[in-house]
């Protein structure tokens, strides 16, 4: 049988690539994104105790309205920002679902979509599923800001979508509010939808704000916003997410949602509902992490990687070109196979597969991992030489 593939240029993930050959060698993986501590007890057996008493039923489709509400209550608390909980707010299956059928509900073929790159995987491949043409600005490391003059001149009659991502994976950038108003000035009395993925909003460093679209009331008004529990309760193998947005289009949303997924995990909800209560759950994340980033930095400081350090999310990105002129690719892997550290080559998501020299290292890990990740490196600034 014979069939002409959706994604001819698509393969692998780079995640599932570099997380299967770090198990192959038995190396410390610091490449796909995911924490190697528990979740707070806490809400394990809230979710235990939702699975024994009612909860074990299909959720209702837009997601528990319990956790709808404290969804809501965060929103107002951190950003002063309503969202309706029965109408502006729904549960996904992680973001990646979000981001997906925010993408299928709005996307038409020849639609044009403005991505910003490097970033994040699942966008450019759900774009083009739904028949979409994604236009790319580059992002230039190292510090990967954007230039909106570029945006500017690339909006055309067609565009119907900007997607950005702060704080921004793989960088660790964070947009700030000049970046925003330039989002909103740009979008302004225009049919543009805004799809802002913000999974780390909670993970920021050194007293930065982060700077969510529902700040800028005109650009809140075309913008969903795209959330994850994985990334902020330490359990990507949940995947709940959810997304905000204003009753119009999520009214939408809702249509395709439906019939994608329907409802996701119900006890799951419910715990994350009860946990929420308590705001330091996840106010406390900022700090967590940015003691991992200073140990893992402190660690590499004399060391020939150049960086600069992460101004959100859980990843640090680290440039080599002071130890070797090899592929980032290929780099990648011998630091796998032969050094047992595994981390992502960020030419991967360029769509030219340019390499800047530079690599992604996740630092949700234990302090344990941490130092022996950076003896690592630190014994791969001293052996590697041109
Ligand atoms: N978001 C995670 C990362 O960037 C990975 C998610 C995935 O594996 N699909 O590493």
């Amino acid at each position: 049988m014979q069939h002409d593939s959706k994604l001819p240029h698509v393969g692998t993930t780079i995640f599932s690539v570099m997380s299967a050959l770090a198990t192959q060698h038995q190396a410390i993986n610091l490449s796909q994104g995911f924490p190697n501590f528990k979740s707070d007890q806490k809400l394990i057996d809230l979710v235990n105790q939702a699975m024994n008493s009612d909860y074990n039923q299909y959720a209702p489709m837009p997601g528990s309205l319990d956790l709808r509400l404290a969804i809501s209550h965060k929103y107002q608390l951190l950003y002063n920002s309503d969202y309706h909980p029965e109408h502006e707010i729904t549960i996904t299956a992680g973001a990646t679902q979000a981001i997906f059928t925010i993408i299928s509900a709005f996307i038409r073929a020849q639609d044009e979509v403005i991505i910003f790159k490097p970033a994040y995987d699942c966008y450019q491949p759900a774009v083009e599923l739904n028949g979409g043409i994604c236009i790319e600005i580059p992002l230039y490391t190292p510090n990967y800001t954007i230039d909106w003059e570029l945006v500017a001149s690339n909006i055309s009659p067609k565009t119907k979508m900007i997607m950005i991502n702060t704080p921004h994976n793989p960088s660790g950038t964070v947009l700030t509010k000049g970046d925003m108003l330039q989002l909103e000035k740009l979008t302004k009395n225009t049919n543009i939808i805004v799809l802002s993925d913000e999974v780390y909003e909670h993970i920021i460093f050194d007293g930065l704000e982060h700077e969510s679209a529902c700040k800028f009331p005109d650009l809140k008004s075309r913008s969903f916003i795209t959330a994850s529990f994985g990334k902020t309760f330490h359990n990507t193998g949940w995947k709940i997410g959810y997304c905000c947005a204003p009753k119009s289009l999520m009214d939408e949303f809702r249509k395709v949602h439906q019939f994608n997924v329907f409802s996701v995990h119900h006890p799951t909800q419910k715990g994350l509902a009860d946990y929420m209560q308590n705001p330091e759950t996840y106010l406390k994340l900022g700090a967590f992490f940015q003691h991992k980033r200073d140990l893992f930095l402190s660690l590499i400081a004399d060391t020939k990687f150049k960086f600069k350090p992460s101004q959100g999310s859980y990843f640090q990105v680290l440039n080599y070109s002071a130890i070797s002129d090899e592929h980032d690719e290929s780099f990648a892997k011998k630091l796998t196979i032969d050094y047992k550290l595994a981390s992502i080559p960020l030419s991967v998501f360029y769509s030219n597969k340019q390499d800047d020299k530079v690599l992604r290292f996740c630092f949700a890990k234990t302090d344990d991992t941490l130092k022996k990740a950076a003896d690592i490196l630190c014994r791969i600034s001293q052996e590697i030489n041109y």
